[in-house]
């Protein structure tokens, strides 16, 4: 890998993953791309077809253990795709102990900090995949981001049942009830239902914004 290349990885990976994270994208001949921040998921893999190589792209906007936990993730996606193409599920046996075995090295290198290293262990040998149904491997990784974050914001296990929180695109949703781990909640603008991840950051609702909102509701359904 050009050094160049090299330098850009250095930016995104803890420095001593770089070499590993670098032979790795030249050996599997991986078109790896720095993708934009995508709320429905941290990475993701598309096998090679013919002509096209093998493509890992992962979100820019990731902490260094979170942007390395990623790629490997999606490395042993391609692992497991070169040896049993669709023939096994994508998170099955197959694929966890692959994942298991290209998280050993990083392991003994001792690039994760202990409290980190700890659920991650747990949840490499439990394999729930780290695709953001972790949810303790997800709080923990989340710990680590330099971004500040919004001090407004709460995860949603922290709002009351019944209460109302607005997410980052404006959307304000009443939280319902627990359904298997995550939160049903409902849109109040389309009414639809949606199931939410118990550590999705949201915003409460004040009582005024919430009148300014249910008039705003109102209004636009009489002028229909
Ligand atoms: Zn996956």
């Amino acid at each position: 890998m050009k050094q160049e290349d090299k330098d850009i990885l250095r930016k995104y990976l803890p420095e001593e993953a770089v070499d590993q994270v670098s032979d790795d994208i030249v050996r599997y001949k991986i078109a790896f791309r720095i993708s934009r921040a995508r709320s429905t998921k941290l990475g993701d893999y598309r096998a090679a077809t013919q002509g096209v190589a093998h493509r890992i792209s992962v979100n820019h906007n990731l902490n260094p253990y979170s942007f390395l936990i990623t790629f490997v993730h999606e490395l042993a996606h391609l692992i497991v795709f070169e040896r049993y193409g669709r023939r096994v599920m994508p998170h099955g046996p197959e694929w966890k102990q692959t994942y298991n075995l290209l998280m050993q090295p990083y392991f003994e290198k001792e690039i994760f900090p202990d409290d980190l290293k700890k659920v991650l262990i747990r949840s490499v040998q439990h394999a729930k995949a780290t695709d953001g149904s972790d949810v303790e491997l997800t709080r923990v990784l989340k710990s680590y981001n330099t971004l500040q974050t919004d001090p407004n914001e709460v995860e949603l296990t922290q709002i009351a049942d019944g209460s109302y929180f607005k997410i980052a695109d404006g959307r304000v949703f009443q939280k319902l009830h627990v359904q298997r781990k995550r939160f049903k909640c409902a849109c109040l603008a389309s009414k639809r239902l949606y199931l939410f991840s118990p550590i999705a950051g949201v915003k409460s609702v004040s009582a005024e914004e919430m009148n300014n909102f249910l008039n705003f509701i109102n209004l636009n359904k009489t002028r229909r």
